[in-house]
């Protein structure tokens, strides 16, 4: 004879646990724009050219990144170059 245990506990907990991870992802959306002007590289510094597709958005503001590595970087802790 099988028995089905259901954990509502579990479920609720696992969930709570998404919709946490959730509110992380929306500090800085993955999601990409392209830079209206001609910006630079929060990282390293770089000029990056209006136009430009490798960007992230933060507080409703577009960054452009020269690179991934630089991008990566900043999804991390975008707080440590911007300074605020
Ligand atoms: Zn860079």
């Amino acid at each position: 004879m099988k028995k089905i245990i259901y954990l509502p506990g579990v479920v609720l907990l696992l969930s709570m646990a998404a919709a946490k991870a959730n509110e992380k992802m929306m500090v800085v959306t993955l999601q990409t724009d392209t830079l209206k002007k001609d910006a630079t590289d929060p990282v390293c510094k770089m000029k990056v050219k209006a136009g430009h597709t490798r960007t992230a958005i933060y507080q409703k503001t577009v960054y452009g990144f020269c690179s991934e590595g630089c991008k990566n970087k900043f999804v991390a802790e975008p707080k440590k170059y911007i300074g605020k």
